[in-house]
């Protein structure tokens, strides 16, 4: 064998090896639907799960009914067939919108949405997933129940309602706010909505239950309601030195300036972050409640301060700042047991700026409870806690001059008032009573 057809061989062999590596290294996709959709309308926006470490080369969304396929959407994307596995693509959520507007067969009955992708490496593997869903042409209407709201401004309400037509979004607004609803177990389709009615809404604001599906108008309506308006506290509280250098070393020790700069900025700006990553948190719920008795107030524990408070900080006589408190500050001693006002699951546990060490416990249908300035955690994220269980034990971290509690409850993301839920009559006349169960 001349060294030519040698040297020929090698190449062959090596190439050969090469496209059995890389056919090898091909895989499938793995898909699911984020979240499966399970009506239809004119315009309803789905969303798909995508992963495969080399990415995808083309997806493809079609429906299906008697008979009838139409393709609704495709994406490609450039092939990289000999250098995908150089890459790493992570897994993403693509959109898509079916229905009625791009497939004018469809009418209303079952449908078959499917999703196709191609791989993007040699083999080029196909893999689907495909869901059944209900066509529904009508548009959105919604009805609530006929029980009378009486509502404390900054508490808590609960309200029953039942979209039906093609709607995809479903709940209570307050004004600005709007609060998602779930489904009443064993109740189908009536539906069940926990709102704030927040301390800051103006009082003649109406709540009102809403149907929608993101394409025309949503349809509303009103249930009887009678808003107790309140009338907060306000108190002053006096600031020294000792504390500013206490608060503004421990919470925000890289900051610049003089001390009562860096205090207004954790005041103000950290303030808000803070909320904003408690708010953030309604996303982690159950979609029921994991409780059922009433709410444990901190035993024997002084009320130092109620929820709502109006606080002007004053520094050497002057008046610095001013913010609302959201919560209760309870003291009972030094390093005193902080207990699980209620069974739910620990979905934070870890320090969060003003709050110090700081857990969060969620009870389900966005009913979370909030304990700050914690000296000790004893709880982890995504524990199961039961009533009066102890967490962790009092302290003075984040922005807190001496040991206490500082705890608060929040609906949906917005802080309320706690009273109502430590009140068993409360909860029988607004909620329980209100449930008929599976
Ligand atoms: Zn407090």
């Amino acid at each position: 064998m001349s060294k030519s057809i040698a040297f020929f061989f090698l190449i062959v062999v090596i190439l050969a090896g090469a496209a059995v590596a890389l056919f090898a290294m091909s895989s499938h996709t793995s898909l699911a639907f984020n979240p499966a959709p399970s009506t239809i309308g004119a315009a309803t926006a789905i969303g798909v799960r995508i992963a495969n470490p080399h990415g995808v080369r083309t997806i493809t969304a079609r429906i299906e009914q008697d008979g009838n396929s139409t393709i609704v959407d495709q994406e490609t994307k450039p092939a990289t067939r000999f250098t995908f596995w150089r890459t790493h693509a992570g897994p993403e959520i693509i959109h898509f919108i079916v229905g009625k507007d791009r497939a004018s067969h469809l009418k209303e009955g079952k449908a078959r949405v499917i999703v196709e992708v191609r791989s993007n490496d040699l083999r080029a593997l196909t893999d689907t997933i495909a869901v059944d869903a209900d066509v529904v042409l009508r548009p959105p209407s919604v009805t609530t129940d006929g029980f009378q709201h009486y509502i404390n401004q900054g508490g808590s309400e609960f309200v029953l309602l039942t979209p039906t037509g093609s709607w995809q979004e479903a709940g209570v607004r307050v004004g600005p706010a709007t609060f998602r609803s779930f489904p009443e177990p064993g109740q189908s389709p009536q539906r069940v909505s926990l709102f704030a009615y927040s301390w800051d809404t103006p009082p003649d604001t109406a709540p009102v239950v809403f149907a929608s599906n993101g394409a025309g108008p949503e349809a509303t309506a009103h249930f009887w309601f009678k808003v107790f308006p309140k009338k907060f506290r306000s108190r002053d509280l006096s600031i020294d030195d000792a504390f500013l250098e206490k608060v503004v070393n421990q919470i925000d020790p890289g900051g610049s300036g003089d001390l009562v700069t860096r205090f207004l900025k954790i005041n103000g700006e950290v303030r808000r972050a803070n909320n904003k990553t408690l708010s953030d948190l309604r996303l982690k719920t159950e979609p029921r409640f994991l409780w059922t008795q009433s709410f444990l107030q901190l035993a024997g524990s002084q009320v130092e301060s109620a929820f709502a408070d109006l606080r002007t900080y004053v520094y050497k006589g002057k008046k610095i700042d001013q913010q609302v408190h959201l919560g209760f500050d309870l003291a009972t001693v030094q390093h005193g047991p902080v207990l699980a006002a209620n069974d739910g699951k620990v979905i934070w546990a870890a320090p969060l700026g003003i709050y110090g060490n700081c857990i969060v416990v969620d009870h389900g249908l966005g009913l979370q409870s909030i304990y700050g300035h914690l000296s000790e955690i004893a709880v982890k994220e995504g524990e199961m806690v039961s009533r009066g269980q102890q967490m962790g034990k009092s302290g003075s971290t984040g922005l807190a001059g001496g040991d206490h509690l500082h705890f608060t409850m929040q609906v949906d993301g917005v802080q309320v008032n706690p009273v109502e839920w430590w009140d068993d009559h409360w909860i029988n006349d607004h909620i329980r009573s209100r449930l008929k169960g599976p």
